[in-house]
């Protein structure tokens, strides 16, 4: 056994350690940072609806993206949100349609029945 320094050698050039990254796409990545407590759970898509009277709006739980049942520049009106088996509730967390179509594979996440 004894001492394992870690794979990568120090002092290794740049170029060998761009071979070894293991994000090919850094754009996907932030987002499923951001949505990782969501992986796995089922969301409906949906016109969006505030999940309570005291909220104004809402954001896509990885890109952030805005949602509001008010108009506005870059407001969202439909997405995919938790449903009722989801600990904090139906419409608790909301995901824009892009990033449904973009990390669903990746946060294993099933469209639920509308
Ligand atoms: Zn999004």
């Amino acid at each position: 056994m004894g001492l394992r320094r870690g794979g990568l050698q120090l002092g290794a050039p740049a170029q060998a350690l761009g071979d070894l990254r293991v994000t090919p796409d850094p754009d996907k990545q932030w987002r499923i940072d951001n949505a990782f407590a969501l992986k796995g759970v089922r969301l409906r898509f949906q016109p969006y609806v505030r999940w309570s009277e005291t909220w104004s709006h809402d954001h896509c739980a990885a890109c952030w993206a805005k949602f509001a049942e008010f108009n506005g520049p870059d407001v969202l009106h439909e997405g995919y949100a938790t449903c009722e088996d989801y600990p904090r509730g139906a419409r608790y967390e909301w995901v824009c349609p892009t990033c449904f179509a973009d990390l669903k594979k990746d946060m294993q996440w099933t469209a639920a029945p509308t």
